[in-house]
């Protein structure tokens, strides 16, 4: 840390927000920064009125680092905040436009939802859930993901949701960290045309689990699934009767509103704590003014409800705001290419949310997909995920965005729970490939080691000066790990965040990747995502990995792993060529040592690439937990290739 980092990933464009979207957005006036700066916790305070509460809150905050308490003393239910307070303007408003892969659609209004909501409630009352104890939900992408989250807030008991495709010894495992009685998952589900058989997945992750009592079963899939007597619980038959009002629970600020495991793409996941009252602040002001949610919006998040983005920007913030949610079940390509523009086009989505993980494979695919689409209707698109190279930037806002929709590049975290960096697309100005600047009310910096701020252009660490009412406030189970990994780097009241970064002359923050994935090589230092963002701006690249493999002489020499855009054959030409393209754009001592072509990267289920898992197929060594990966087969197919190498 500390050195100059190469300049050549940054474009020179500039963005301004578009006068008639400012005109009209949540957020048009810059002084938002200014007062937000002056009095933190005013500025939430402030926001925390738009929040229904039983009894208000005695203090905002009460800090004793690394702990935190916001809005002490305050009563609300977050299920009450999603509905019921959307019920007086809009009881027959979409909450819910749910399509299958199979093109199977359903819409909730908002009464609809609520009362789906409240069934649910008093069926999982009935099977003894009680305030405080933890329910897993293990569900795909189905409208009752949604309707158990919500129900568990109901009745206040938190929730952990798992992610459909974790296989059932992460579903396991996850149980036991959280010792949780009951099981919400279904029949199965379908994936580009082929049947996921959940619950078998289930029977075989928990059967010697001595902690699971019931396990409710949507039938979604129809396919034969066996039924254990006296735990398994078909949802149709349980919901029939099932009384359609419930009283939601009072809870306090502090209690706990769910568990979130982190993705895993640097470790073993952790088990986030995310309680009540400042993250229904949080993520309700966030969603509105990053996303400018308004009456007329139908808005997509394309993420699963199986990580944060899921719960903070498709659940709780959008439903605060009282927004007509899209959710689709299925593959970005069945029964083909086009299908999200698809998907946009007949919905009239306004407003888009997706991964450069995605975008990346929309830009291999090529334009000519959208383009088949009229997708005019999207009015304001956004990132999230991972950095997001300003090539990549630069063809969503053009193919997607037509030009005119404001991109926010949004920079977060699981531990997060809101997210901390991003454009107010009425007010910033972008810059394609920055997440700009941090929310109003966040103090971000970029520190050296020893704490101090680098100077503009430098890389550092990504750090958080003062705390935020979504923030983390334990490891579940797990203090230690708590305050070790986010804590202890300097002051124990600085957030680190384990992502490397770096500051503009203008502040903007340019987010480079996990600090953790550094070469080195012959002395210098080079951070992976960096290199990775070069390698991706050559017209010929759809993705890379690049990683060190120890070397006696040099420390470390470089490996690059190459996913091709389609069209383009694997050559030694091209090999050339990238290598020529590398020595020009960062320097000759970055050359890499080996390009080898890879069909898929080892990624998490979320679509991260997973560096430590190449790290450790370029050095041939065992690459620790997959639980969390994607595709096992990917690994083997590139160790095979990689062994092949002189
Ligand atoms: P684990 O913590 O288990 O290794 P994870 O960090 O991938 O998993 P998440 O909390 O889902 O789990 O992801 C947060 C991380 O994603 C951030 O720390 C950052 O590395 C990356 N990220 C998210 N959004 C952005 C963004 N807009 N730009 C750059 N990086 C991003
Ligand atoms: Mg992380």
């Amino acid at each position: 840390m500390g050195e100059k980092s190469d300049k050549s990933q940054e474009s020179e464009a500039l963005f301004k927000a578009p006068k008639d979207f400012a005109a009209n957005a949540n957020a048009n006036d810059p002084d938002i920064y200014k007062i937000a700066e002056q009095d933190p916790e005013k500025f939430w305070e402030m926001n925390a009125e738009n929040i229904e509460w039983y009894n208000k809150w005695e203090k905002v905050l009460e800090w004793k680092p690394p702990h935190s308490k916001w809005f002490v003393g305050g009563k609300l239910n977050a299920c009450y905040n999603c509905l019921d307070v959307n019920l007086k303007e809009h009881a027959n408003k979409n909450a819910l436009i749910w399509e299958s892969e199979s093109g199977e659609i359903r819409k909730y209004t908002y009464s609809e939802l609520l009362e789906e909501v409240c069934k649910f409630a008093n069926v999982l009352k009935d099977l003894g859930v009680k305030k405080g104890d933890i329910v897993t939900i293990y569900l795909p992408m189905i409208p009752q993901v949604i309707i158990s989250m919500l129900a568990c807030a109901r009745i206040g008991a938190p929730h952990s949701v798992v992610f459909a495709a974790f296989s059932g010894e992460s579903l396991a495992t996850r149980i036991e960290n959280a010792n949780s009685r009951i099981l919400v998952t279904c029949d199965g589900y379908s994936r580009r045309g082929k049947v996921v058989e959940q619950k078998n997945k289930v029977d075989d992750g928990i059967r010697s689990s001595e902690i699971v009592d019931k396990v409710v079963v949507v039938k979604h899939q129809q396919n034969d699934v066996r039924m254990k007597d006296g735990r398994d619980i078909w949802w149709h038959e349980i919901m029939e009767g099932a009384g359609t009002s419930c009283e939601p629970e009072v809870m306090d600020s502090e209690d706990m509103l769910f568990l979130m495991y982190t993705s895993g793409t640097t470790g073993k996941p952790k088990g986030i704590v995310h309680t009540t009252g400042g993250y229904m602040v949080a993520t309700q002001t966030t969603s509105k003014f990053i996303f400018d949610l308004k009456e007329d919006d139908i808005y997509w998040c394309t993420a699963d409800c199986g990580w944060i983005t899921g719960h903070s920007y498709i659940v709780y913030g959008p439903l605060a705001n009282g927004t007509t949610l899209v959710t689709y079940e299925g593959a970005p390509d069945y029964p083909d290419k086009d299908r999200y523009w698809d998907i946009i086009e007949r919905h009239k989505v306004t407003i888009l949310y997706t991964a450069p993980t995605a975008i990346r494979t929309f830009m291999k695919w090529g334009p000519s997909w959208p383009q088949m689409h009229d997708i005019s209707t999207l009015r304001l698109i956004g990132s999230v995920g991972e950095p997001i190279n300003p090539g990549a930037w630069l063809w969503y806002h053009e193919n997607i965005g037509l030009g005119k929709c404001p991109v926010v590049d949004t920079w977060w975290q699981t531990e997060t729970g809101m997210i901390m960096i991003s454009a107010l697309p009425g007010i910033t100005t972008t810059k394609p490939g920055s997440a700009t600047m941090a929310f109003p009310g966040i103090k971000a910096a970029v520190l050296d080691d020893k704490g101090n701020e680098v100077a503009p252009g430098e890389n550092g660490y990504l750090a958080i000066l003062n705390p935020w009412p979504s923030m983390v406030r334990t490891v579940f189970g797990n203090e230690e790990r708590f305050i070790e990994t986010y804590w202890s780097k300097w002051d124990n009241k600085t957030y680190f965040a384990g992502d490397g970064a770096k500051r503009d002359d203008d502040g903007y923050f340019w987010i480079i990747g996990r600090v953790d994935d550094v070469i080195k090589v012959s002395g210098h230092r080079i951070g992976s995502a960096e290199f990775e963002s070069i390698m991706v701006s050559h017209p010929s690249v759809a993705e890379a990995g690049v990683v060190g493999k120890e070397d006696e002489l040099r420390g470390e020499i470089i490996y690059c792993y190459v996913t091709l855009r389609t069209g383009v054959e694997e050559s030694e030409d091209i090999k050339k060529e990238l290598r020529t393209y590398v020595e020009r754009n960062i320097g000759p001592f970055a050359r890499p040592k080996q390009i080898i072509f890879a069909d898929d990267l080892p990624k998490t289920r979320s679509g991260k690439i997973m560096r430590r898992v190449l790290k450790a197929i370029a050095n041939e060594k065992d690459p620790g937990d997959l639980t969390t990966l994607q595709d096992p087969d990917v690994v083997q197919a590139l160790k095979e290739k990689t062994m092949k190498l002189e």
